[in-house]
């Protein structure tokens, strides 16, 4: 009989996850406060925790399949997450915590709704399953069903398709909490030979999708801010977009910094035929702003917003943070109110994560109380309910106030189908840029492999040419040739 805890041997770093989701730190699970025994006893695997006083028991039945690969690919699974589970419920009791999203610690929700409709559940029964199995609140359940609703009425996605991403790694300030790779625009020397750089890229990456035959669905140029180009320059990248990459049935512009925008900007963004742009106040409190190192003012996202449906921008989202240093709920209610006045198509509500390469991490700030952006987070979905808007992508992230999520809410027929293509990783992706990363789907196994372009920018400029390589390789299937 094989000895299950084999299976476990790399299950620490799970273990050091879920410790995240109730504020335990980490050393307790290191320092033997917490120890386990996984056994198979009459045809189950039964695992027990014990800590703190307390101890948890679980048992699951012992998968069999005829095929030995899948029947120990299935065993592990089982002995992993019954580890997991049984982890989680002595947590529970030991603390008295009960986290928003139970005991799931990964950034795809909806993956696992989407795993019990295949097994032909209902949608009301994949919600009441992911309440009963993961121990996650009645009230995500219903957010993941009203998601994956939304995400049911996009076209589908198909092998035939492939996204596109272009980013411009550049911004005109750093904001406090971001972990991107990501610089200063500064003097803008680096600007041109990026752009060449790029361009080049795109160019190779054109003759790449005719190669193999797919065709374009949604493309994105994000970043950085890329508006924070020079008109001149801000041009030339949207016609080199246009020229590689027509005919996609969604385009948008990452308009990020409302001071990086200028009527005639907003223009050419219309007259080049993208429909969609991101005005992302983070918040409508001047003084927030200036303490998470935003360049800008309240005043001049109102008018952003004015200029961009002037210039006939038809479709502006809105992107804003729960739970920024400083701000409390009459904070944030300022920031919904200004969301309820602008009127955005869609509007992405984040809640604030501080990752360790971010300022706010270096500079010590502390997240919010879980209970604060809690209500912070039940807001945003009210104030998107009172806008007309319907959620329609959901992901989590580590370090997040109260261990939530950031979600995308879009009016009816405005869902943007390139944030669902990224969550879902469902669809190809050719990623040009620093920091890109491409990804190839292998539908019938189940399986993405990724290739990521170098982040730094002056090693992009001198390995933009093995960047380009490279992602042909992926998709042409040569990747074991190269080094
Ligand atoms: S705008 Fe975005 S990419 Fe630029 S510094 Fe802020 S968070 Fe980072």
């Amino acid at each position: 009989m094989a000895n299950p805890s084999q299976y476990l041997e790399t299950i620490s770093l799970d273990l050091h996850h879920l410790t995240q989701l109730f504020g335990v730190p980490d050393r307790l699970v290191e320092d033997s406060t917490f120890t386990y025994t996984m056994e198979e006893r009459e045809g189950q695997y039964v695992c027990t925790f014990r800590g703190k006083g307390k101890e948890a028991r679980l048992a699951v039945p012992v998968p069999s399949h005829p095929e030995e690969r899948l029947r120990e690919l299935h065993r592990k699974r089982a002995c992993r997450r019954l580890c997991r589970q049984t982890f989680y419920s002595l947590l529970r009791d030991v603390t008295g915590i009960h986290p928003p999203w139970g005991s799931m610690t990964g950034i795809r929700p909806t993956h696992l709704f989407y795993e019990a409709l295949e097994a032909g559940m209902s949608m009301e029964e994949a919600g009441s399953h992911l309440v009963e199995e993961f121990d996650i609140l009645p009230g995500k359940a219903a957010l993941l069903r009203e998601t994956v609703a939304s995400q049911q009425l996009l076209p589908p996605p198909a092998d035939g398709f492939a996204d596109v991403y272009i980013g411009i790694p550049f911004c005109t300030t750093r904001c406090t909490y971001c972990s991107f790779s990501s610089g200063e625009i500064g003097d803008g020397r680096l600007v041109e030979p990026y752009l060449r750089a790029l361009f080049s890229e795109m160019e190779a990456g054109a003759a790449l999708l005719r190669d193999t035959g797919k065709q374009l669905r949604a493309l994105y140029i994000g970043g950085g801010t890329p508006t924070s180009l020079s008109e001149k320059q801000f041009i030339r990248l949207l016609d080199e977009t246009m020229r590689c990459f027509p005919g996609a049935s969604e385009y948008t512009v990452e308009a990020g910094r409302p001071d990086t925008l200028s009527a005639g900007k907003l223009e050419e963004i219309r007259a080049h035929g993208i429909g969609r742009i991101s005005i992302n106040p983070q918040t409508m409190n001047d003084e927030t702003l200036r303490l998470i190192g935003r360049a800008h003012t309240a005043r001049q996202v109102v008018e952003a917003y004015a200029m961009a449906r002037d210039a006939g921008i038809g479709h502006i989202n809105m992107d804003v943070i729960a739970g920024l240093p400083g701000e409390d709920l009459d904070s944030f209610r300022r920031t919904m109110d200004a969301a309820l006045a602008l009127r955005p198509k869609s509007l992405t509500v984040h809640t604030l994560a501080i990752k360790r390469t971010s300022r706010l991490q270096v500079e010590n700030w502390q997240l919010p109380e879980g209970s604060v952006a809690s209500d912070m987070v039940d807001m945003g979905r009210e104030t998107a309910s009172r806008l007309g808007m319907h959620p329609y992508y959901l992901y989590r992230q580590k370090y997040m106030a109260g261990n939530l999520e950031n979600v995308g809410y879009a009016i009816p027929g405005h869902a943007c189908l390139y944030n669902v293509d990224i969550m879902e990783e469902n669809t190809h992706i050719l990623a040009f840029g620093a920091g890109g990363i491409s990804k190839r789907v292998f539908p019938e196994e189940g399986h993405i492999e990724r290739q990521p372009n170098v982040s730094n920018i002056a090693v992009y400029l001198e390995r933009h040419e093995e960047m380009a390589m490279r992602k042909r390789a992926l998709f042409l299937g040569q990747l074991s040739t190269q080094t």
